[in-house]
């Protein structure tokens, strides 16, 4: 019964999780977090390393075989990276990755690369996605309320040292009116550097309410000036990937766009996520929510806990409705949720 792979009630397959280690943040981006923080978890809440573990064994025993540890700040979370350890100690995970903002990279870069290093498995290392919406210190501290560029890019460069961390992603927010005159410096960064640049779009999940459309720079627009640029070429989109990526034609180099407002890639979309107080979500926009901490505190057997699992993910949302009608963003904004 455990070992079914996980199938949504759209046939969809269920092979990517995305787990929030916690809901605290070192940074306040102003698309995400308000300036003052949100009411943190308390830590009985929060699931333990050993309750994320057996689930994430569990998941991968249903088929999930991509793992992304993210938050809030996951390398906020004490002791990160022995949680990291055990789960590269997991069978079935092909990939393990993790969703950083950076700052504290220089410190654990190298415990964190070292706690996949005793992986008996034929996994490749761990990935890491860092995002950095600005390459300018003044741009960079309006937008995540933290003079942190420098450090962030400095834990960048020291994870980059790590041959098995390698390939490095850097993500960018775009945001309309602010990312358009970065363009050139992240075109440089890709172009230039062992990382690969994504621009994702703006989604309504800031805890400010304040998204409207408008204010969404779309894929589209950044690839037409990007491409105006240097020229781009597009490479072939795997299945579920959630972002679109170019080549540059001159062969320095990749960048990519994750574009879920302009160009929705729901319709193959093999993603779940399990919040830091242990809810399973179905969708980013998810109205609802499954309880997995209730149930395993209470003794539920690992059957149990896959008939809960199965019957969420049945229900999985055919697609989100940003721009449509009547739609409606969740309570959870993108820092609890685990984006
Ligand atoms: N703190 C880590 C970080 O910033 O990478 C991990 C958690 S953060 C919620 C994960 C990703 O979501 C980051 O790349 C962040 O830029 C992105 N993000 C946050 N709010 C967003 C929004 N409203 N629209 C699009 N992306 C958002
Ligand atoms: Fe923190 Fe990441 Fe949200 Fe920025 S985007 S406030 S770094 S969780």
């Amino acid at each position: 019964m455990v070992s079914e792979p996980l199938t949504d009630g759209h046939g969809r397959r269920i092979a990517d999780l995305r787990v929030s280690v916690t809901d605290r943040c070192n940074f306040r981006c102003q698309y995400c977090m308000p300036a003052e923080g949100l009411p943190w978890l308390e830590r009985d809440e929060v699931l333990r390393f050993e309750e994320i573990t057996r689930l994430v064994a569990l998941f991968a025993r249903l088929g999930v075989h991509d793992v992304r540890l993210t938050g809030g700040e996951p390398l906020v979370r004490r002791d990160f990276p022995r949680l990291v350890g055990m789960l590269a100690a997991l069978d079935g995970i092909e990939d393990l990755a993790i969703t950083t903002n950076g700052f504290l990279l220089e410190r654990d870069a190298g415990a964190l690369v070292a706690a996949c290093e005793t992986r008996e498995r034929r996994a490749r290392g761990i990935r890491f996605n860092v995002s950095i919406d600005s390459l300018q210190r003044d741009r960079f501290y309006a937008l995540t309320r933290r003079d942190a560029l420098d450090q962030v890019l400095r834990g960048l460069a020291r994870l980059a040292e790590y041959p098995q961390a390698h390939p490095i992603k850097v993500n960018a927010v775009a945001l309309r009116g602010v990312t358009e005159d970065e363009v050139p410096a992240f075109v440089e960064l890709a172009r230039h550097s062992a990382y690969e640049v994504r621009f994702i779009e703006f989604m309504p999940l800031d805890a400010d309410r304040a998204w409207s459309s408008d204010q969404v720079l779309t894929g589209a627009e950044l690839h037409a000036m990007i491409d105006a640029l240097h020229p781009l070429e597009p490479t072939e989109r795997e299945p579920g990937a959630t972002a679109r990526v170019y080549r540059f034609a001159d062969g320095h180099g990749r960048i990519g766009f994750i574009n879920p407002v302009s160009e929705p890639f729901c319709g193959d979309c093999n993603r779940i996520r399990l919040t830091a107080d242990g809810r399973l979500r179905t969708c980013l926009f998810s109205l609802r929510e499954t309880d997995l901490r209730g149930p395993l505190r209470d003794g539920a057997d690992d059957d149990q806990l896959a008939q809960l699992i199965r019957d969420a993910v049945w229900r999985k949302e055919l697609k989100h409705r940003i721009g449509e009608p009547g739609f409606v963003q969740p309570a959870r904004t993108m820092s609890a949720i685990g984006g």
